[in-house]
């Protein structure tokens, strides 16, 4: 029988999925050679108006559902309701192997893993490190492990690429016993860099040898500094709200801020986790949309204002990360605003032109993939990001490695 691989991401309010072929199996490659995509889906609003749809890779719906909000209508049944649907979908495949994509693998994980019952009870106790996130990563793979404690699942984790980063650009002045305890940075957004990495070396020899800065602007944001395709640092820090504002959160921010609320507004710890990871952002400063299309669109001077923050603070964080890596030779846009937005893009560079950055107007319109002029000091590239074909990458390459082939 023919087999694929499924990739699940699991957050607090949409679950995606995706699932890839499998075929020549019984080969020792670990690339994406034999990884096609044969569909991709989401349930997202959950806790508010879940909606399910599926499609196939040219964006053909195959299928789409409504719920109306209710208690019942949680993760685990939502979850029920992808495996069921894909089940009935796979077209005579049986699936192999499940990757999953958890955003953190504390100080222990610095590469996927596969998941048994002792990995699971530690992934469980970096729930503390990431209250928001990791819980939700963790209920699709013990819900599969219920169904079937022989299913090959697999981890991979956000913060795993940022392993490499130095001490001097990991670690808080904070006194030494929280660093040991595991206060420093971390990064995030690790599977889309490691994406990126191994993409780099088909766009640009010489990048993926040298100095990199990738811009990852989604929703979510951060940048990472790249020597050698390896992070030396990121923007994002000991949690997802460090760094470059997003849709919703904050980024940076002074922590006296945090005491002045606790203090004067006397706002308790879940008003301040919500204030900063859901009301800020774009969505705060804007008051109308967390949406970039949305405030790109807008007349209103709030909207122009979250913008020209968003902008002002990526050319700052590319600044220090250049610092960090004492030069730049290549520059990387990636993920929804990254990959889609030639006037974020202009925006962002025209202010770079001192670091040698200078970006050709029509290439950049046209968004792919080298958007630098040919005079440019740096090349700047946009690269589209694929964290799902990352993790099933990673999961194939572990079931080589664990000989799941005969
Ligand atoms: P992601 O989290 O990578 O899926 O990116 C989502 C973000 O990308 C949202 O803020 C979208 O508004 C933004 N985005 C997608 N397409 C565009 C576009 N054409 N122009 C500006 N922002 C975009």
């Amino acid at each position: 029988m023919k087999e694929c691989i499924a990739v699940i991401n699991a957050g607090s309010s949409s679950i995606k999925f995706s699932v890839f072929t499998n075929d020549n199996s019984s080969s020792s490659s670990s690339g994406d050679d034999s990884l096609e995509l044969i569909f991709k889906g989401q349930v997202d609003g959950i806790g508010v108006a879940p909606k399910f749809e599926a499609t196939a890779p040219d964006g053909t719906i195959l299928a789409s559902n409504e719920w109306a909000n209710h208690p019942d209508v949680n993760h685990k049944m939502l979850l029920d309701e992808i495996i069921q649907w894909a089940g009935e979908n796979l077209d005579g495949r049986e699936i192999r192997a499940v990757g999953h994509r958890v955003v953190h693998g504390g100080k222990i994980y610095s590469k996927p893993v596969l998941v048994d019952e002792s990995v699971l009870q530690t992934l469980e106790t970096f729930v503390a490190l990431a209250p928001l996130h990791q819980p939700h990563n963790l209920v699709p793979i013990k819900t599969l492990a219920q169904m079937d404690p022989y299913l090959f699942q697999v981890a991979c984790f956000d913060t795993a690429f940022h392993t490499t980063m130095p001490d001097v650009a990991r670690n808080f002045a904070l006194p030494r016993n929280f660093t040991q305890e595991g206060v420093h940075r971390y990064g995030f957004h690790g599977l889309s860099y490691e994406y990126i990495a191994n993409k780099l070396p088909s766009f640009d020899l010489q990048a993926a040898k040298g100095r990199a800065v990738v811009a990852h602007l989604g929703s979510g944001a951060s940048m990472c500094a790249m020597l050698k395709s390896k992070s030396i640092a990121s923007t994002m820090g000991f949690t997802a709200i460090d760094g470059l504002p997003m849709g919703t959160r904050t980024g940076s921010l002074d922590p006296g801020v945090v005491l002045y609320l606790m203090r004067q507004k006397h706002m308790d710890t879940d008003d301040i986790e919500r204030l900063l990871y859901k009301e800020s952002g774009m969505l705060g400063i804007s008051g109308i949309s967390n949406d970039m299309r949305v405030l790109m669109k807008s007349d209103d001077p709030r909207a122009k204002e979250a913008v020209d923050i968003f902008v002002y603070r990526v050319k700052k964080e590319l600044a220090g990360l250049v610092a960090a890596l004492e030069g730049i030779d290549t520059l990387v846009f990636t993920a929804g605003i990254g990959e889609n937005s030639p006037q974020i893009r202009e925006q962002i560079c025209q202010g770079l032109q001192w670091l040698g950055i200078r970006i050709d107007s029509e290439a950049n319109r046209r968004g792919k993939p080298r958007i630098s002029t040919s005079d440019s000091d740096v090349s700047v590239w946009v690269i589209p990001t694929n964290e799902e074909l990352m993790i099933a990458m990673h999961t194939r390459k572990l079931m080589v490695q664990n000989t799941v082939y005969h």
